[in-house]
């Protein structure tokens, strides 16, 4: 699914991608030996644009070739941009690839990643039907945390594929991408239970499955978020 951005975000994202290394997008009119009249010109100019940075194929590819954070860019195996259903109603963010994800190229693949997959499944739902992504597209070497700069070189790419997806809910899944999403400096602990808004959706902040693992005893604070979250869609998971 495609979803036009309006002209001025349209202009923004292309000098981004610009900036990232993307220097030149097909038009058509490159190969009509005629021009249009100028006002049908830059109006179909535009509309091929907005088609292209909006897809998610095209924001993936200028992921893939993405160098402004000189060291990840250095350090990465590979951009692990996002995997997921791209009319998802509910899209994950999490912070960034680790070691797995940066091997395998798919965010949440790993030890982390098989306990979402858990929780998934206990909300009665597949992973295939919602959408994952990251704050950061590379792995920070050793897994340290994102800078703040790596954070805003990236986020023009997790806008697009909010803007891109359109979600109803979006999951921010630990204190980076809550903080990141929502420009915040609360805890994790006082985001939880309440909705933010971004971008049109709902967002619901929760522990990352790393934390997860490592204080299993925070298990039944995640199980009620997910709770509070369907039941906010209207379906009632168990034990409500
Ligand atoms: N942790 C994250 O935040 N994202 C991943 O993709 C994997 C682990």
């Amino acid at each position: 699914m495609t979803n036009p951005l309006s002209a001025r975000a349209a202009r923004q994202l292309l000098e981004s991608l610009e900036r990232s290394g993307v220097t030149h997008l097909a038009h058509p009119s490159e190969h009509q030996p005629s021009q249009p009249p100028e006002s049908a010109d830059s109006d179909r100019t535009q509309a091929v644009e907005e088609e292209l940075v909006s897809s998610l194929e095209g924001l993936s590819e200028a992921v893939a070739g993405c160098r402004l954070c000189g060291e990840l860019a250095e350090t990465r195996t590979q951009t692990v941009f996002g995997v997921g259903d791209p009319d998802a109603r509910i899209l994950f963010i999490g912070e960034a690839p680790g070691a797995d994800e940066d091997r395998l190229g798919e965010p949440f693949v790993g030890r982390a990643g098989k306990l979402l997959d858990q929780i998934i499944e206990a909300c009665g739902m597949r992973r295939e039907e919602i959408y994952i992504c990251n704050i950061l597209k590379c792995r920070p070497p050793g897994n340290r945390n994102p800078t703040p700069d790596e954070a805003g070189n990236c986020r023009k790419f997790l806008d697009g594929q909010i803007a891109a997806v359109r979600p109803e809910y979006i999951v921010c899944w630990g204190s980076v991408a809550a903080k990141n999403l929502l420009d915040s400096t609360e805890t994790i602990g006082r985001m939880r239970r309440k909705f933010f808004e971004y971008a049109g959706a709902k967002v619901l902040c929760t522990y990352h499955p790393s934390y997860l693992l490592r204080n299993p005893a925070a298990k039944k604070d995640v199980w009620e978020d997910m709770q509070w979250l369907f039941a906010d869609m209207g379906i009632t998971l168990k034990g409500q």
